[in-house]
């Protein structure tokens, strides 16, 4: 499924990931996570505002009791690229020290963002930290970042859907798109 967005320039989404391939990868982390978080009461927080509806999915399947909560980051602008500058926007409110945290992301790209996170949780002397992420790029990575618990490895694109946004929106469509600049975008680009 190819949609011509009406934007300058225009730009196409093309479906990366079904509704299916989306829940198969979503059952097969909540399951390694059921396995290995059990007894230990993890605390399962979703990075604002990208992971919230993978995050909603991925509990749902879990087997083991857990606690929710979210941190808030800021990297990117309105647009495609990092600005290099993160800053922790929200903190969460749970007690973190002694717990086993889960970190909930929808995706690595430089890795900046994640790394940031870890600072900020390695100071509240948790039992342990991992990271669990939709998607990968690995090709992006300027950091090395461990990801315990990895859903897609993705080429270097853009992508938008299933909670990821492109200047807050299209976060509520239920697969996952590449976004690309129509091949037209010049000729149309020139018409004003
Ligand atoms: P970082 O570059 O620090 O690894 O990525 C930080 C955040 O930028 C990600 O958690 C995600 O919210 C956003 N981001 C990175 N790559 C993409 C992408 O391809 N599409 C969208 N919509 N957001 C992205
Ligand atoms: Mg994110
Ligand atoms: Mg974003």
């Amino acid at each position: 499924m190819t949609i011509i967005l009406a934007v300058k320039p225009p730009f196409e989404l093309k479906r990366l990931y079904s509704r299916e391939e989306i829940s198969e990868v979503v059952r097969r982390l909540s399951a390694q996570i059921s396995r290995d978080f059990a007894g230990k009461d993890p605390l399962v927080v979703g990075v604002l505002k990208g992971s919230v509806i993978f995050l909603s999915d991925l509990v749902r399947e879990l087997s083991i009791p857990t606690e929710i909560d979210f941190i808030g980051t800021s990297s990117y602008g309105n647009g495609t690229t990092s600005t290099g500058q993160i800053k922790i926007t929200a903190e969460p409110t749970a007690r973190l020290a002694g717990r086993h945290i889960l970190i909930i992301e929808d995706i690595v790209d430089t890795g900046l963002c994640i790394e940031a996170i870890m600072k900020y949780f390695s100071k509240h002397k948790p039992a342990s930290i991992s990271i669990c992420a939709l998607m990968d790029k690995p090709a992006r990575h300027q950091v090395r970042v461990k990801i315990a618990y990895s859903g897609f490895t993705i080429p270097d694109k853009f992508v938008v859907g299933y909670g990821l946004d492109f200047s807050q929106h299209y976060r509520h469509l239920p697969e996952i798109f590449t976004m690309e600049e129509a091949p037209d975008a010049g000729q149309l680009a020139s018409d004003d």
